[in-house]
């Protein structure tokens, strides 16, 4: 596979934010958000069979495994790693872009699929297959960087997501393109079905910090 970096950090975002966590970030991805702050995943690969990643995230010593990017799911062996990892043991979370089926990967996996707003300039690459493939345990991000990207998430939200978990679907302002504030006061007036996320990895470390 092709493999940017694997690290042990705190997660920092999801219902598992807060809790230590192994990343496997492969290279390769198939959108071109405005606001990526993963750039160096499209251009930096380290070729790593399944046997090799799985000893280095055995190495790392931690239950609880990410699979990220880019965007993993243009890999063909990412559902693979997942099996075996969760047949290891692991509680195994899958951060996609939305963009691809989540068909082939085991629901046992937790699938955290973004839906791309507006701002981003990728706002038409969801799979909408994937409603009809969630699983109460999956999770939905919306990165909001404007008001125009939180009407859009709120639409969505209220037109494919009203029985999904509200404490599963998260909005998550750009890293400092929108006040905590502003995205506050939406949800609330609007009692969304849905919950502010911060990504705690960038209050906790510099923000363009790499590795953590
Ligand atoms: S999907 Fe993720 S890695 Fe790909 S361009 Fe968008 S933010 Fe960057």
């Amino acid at each position: 596979m092709d493999i940017c970096e694997i690290f042990y950090s705190l997660q920092g975002e999801s219902t598992f934010a807060g809790l230590p966590c192994t990343f496997v970030r492969l290279s390769g991805c198939n959108l071109d958000c405005a606001w990526c702050d993963t750039q160096y995943a499209k251009t930096e690969v380290r070729p790593m069979s399944l046997e090799a990643i799985m000893d280095q995230v055995s190495s790392l010593e931690c239950k609880l495994v990410e699979i990220t990017g880019g965007e993993p799911l243009i890999q063909g062996q990412t559902p693979e790693l997942i099996n075996r990892l969760i047949k290891r043991g692991y509680q195994v979370l899958l951060e996609t872009n939305g963009s691809q089926s989540i068909a082939a990967v085991d629901p046992a996996c937790i699938r955290i699929l973004d839906i791309k707003c507006p701002s981003s300039n990728e706002s038409n690459s969801f799979h909408t297959d994937n409603f009809g493939l969630l699983t109460p345990t999956d999770e939905i991000k919306f990165v909001v960087g404007t008001r125009e990207d939180y009407v859009f998430a709120r639409t969505i939200i209220q037109k494919n997501l009203s029985r999904h978990p509200k404490a599963r679907i998260h909005l998550s302002p750009v890293f400092g393109q929108i006040t905590l504030e502003s995205l506050t006061a939406w949800i609330m007036e609007d009692h969304l079905h849905a919950r502010l996320s911060l990504q705690q990895h960038k209050l906790i470390w510099n923000p363009e910090q790499r590795g953590v």
